[in-house]
């Protein structure tokens, strides 16, 4: 296992889009394995009793319908990969039933959202009724996939850096929103219609449609003006107008979010420093048959309020050295000379950042 770079958990379609923090070499989440979801419980079980698998195989943490934005419904509506084939038709037939769509992009119903914020502390993960309507069963659960948006692919079920590891995503999830925002309405403009956000969020009224058909058609065609009933074909214009941006128009974006990649940079590095004396925590590693501890990881989820734990072994003969006497480059030397073992980056870090490992402070 190695470091990734921020820009490989992010869909390729943004890569001439995002300034270069995005290049930042991190340590990765292989406990959020999405092909082989750690989180999901055996068919049959009783729900909800295996705490460290809060979610059902029938809907992993897809209870849950992105709002995508304008431009990426767009670009896949127009993307002919066969792949996308099953997420193309599910979004045109949404486009169709005329529900959740805005000039912001296709967003989850009213009636969805109002459910999903009711509801989800007790059953995300878990109701098949909020699953999202892009997700299918099997192994490879999204049919859009390769436009997916930022929650989707940046909200990470667990992390290795623990507590910092998520403020360091959300800190990502913050600078990949103002870039959506900023796109949407951009796109939006310069089609000549006004953003519009159904829930009266980010500053902007709420949108309600009349009971009354006439009334309602007739407040359709103030919102999209010329594009009433070519919905499909704005989605398709702003997606070809955000991929001929011009270079001083993405330039001025990354001005306007310098700050919220500063914070990013600045997470990422405290995240991979190391203390120079480390010292295994006994009261988080119990021994564990012949020449193991077990070591207990514990992850917080801010959907479900709960904190979820996992435990795996780990060979004492790559602990034990850790006893605050000699520095950690030392001791990582000693494992590889006595052990032949090299010890990852990022799993001294995960065991740093979960306490398995505290740091000795040196008596000045
Ligand atoms: S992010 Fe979701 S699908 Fe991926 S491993 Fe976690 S619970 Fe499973
Ligand atoms: S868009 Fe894909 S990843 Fe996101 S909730 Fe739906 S199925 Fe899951």
């Amino acid at each position: 296992m190695s470091f990734r770079k921020i820009i490989d958990s992010v869909p390729a379609f943004y890569e001439p889009l995002l300034p270069q923090v995005f290049q930042t070499e991190i340590p990765p989440e292989p406990f959020s394995d999405c092909l082989n979801c750690p989180m999901i419980d055996t068919p049959g079980e009783d729900p909800g009793s295996n705490l460290s698998k809060p979610f059902s195989p029938y809907t992993k943490c897809c209870t849950f319908t992105p709002r995508l934005p304008n431009y990426l419904a767009g670009a896949i509506l127009t993307d002919n990969d066969p792949a996308m084939q099953e997420g193309r038709k599910r979004l045109s037939d949404t486009i169709m039933s005329g529900q959740g769509i805005f000039p912001n992009g296709v967003y989850p119903t009213l009636e969805y959202h109002r459910s999903y914020i009711e509801r989800s502390r007790k059953e995300f993960g878990r109701a098949r009724d909020l699953r999202c309507p892009y997700f299918t069963e099997g192994r490879y659960n999204c049919t859009i996939w390769k436009y997916r948006e930022t929650i989707c692919a940046l909200w990470f079920c667990q992390h290795l850096a623990g507590t910092r590891g998520r403020e360091f995503w959300d800190a990502v999830i913050d600078y990949m929103k103002f870039m959506q925002e900023s796109l949407i309405n951009m796109s939006a403009y310069m089609c000549g219609l006004q953003p519009v956000d159904p829930y009266g969020e980010g500053g902007r009224p709420e949108y309600h449609e009349p009971e009354d058909p006439a009334e309602a058609r007739k407040k359709r065609a103030e919102l999209w003006k010329e594009w009433v009933g070519h919905e499909t074909e704005y989605y398709i214009k702003c997606h070809e107008i955000i991929i001929n941006l011009e270079h001083d128009h993405i330039l001025k974006i990354h001005e306007k979010g310098a700050s919220l990649a500063k914070k990013i940079k600045s997470i990422a590095s405290e995240i991979i420093k190391l203390p120079e004396y480390l010292v295994l925590n006994k009261d988080l590693a119990h021994a564990s048959g012949e020449g193991y501890y077990q070591v207990e990881l514990r992850n917080y989820i801010e959907i479900l309020q709960k904190q979820i734990i996992w435990s795996f072994r780990l060979p004492k003969l790559i602990l034990d050295p850790f006893d605050g006497k000699s520095g950690t480059t030392e001791v990582l030397r000693q494992i590889a000379v006595n052990e032949k073992i090299k010890v990852e980056p990022e799993i001294l870090i995960a065991l740093c950042r979960h306490g398995v490992l505290a740091e000795k402070k040196l008596d000045l």
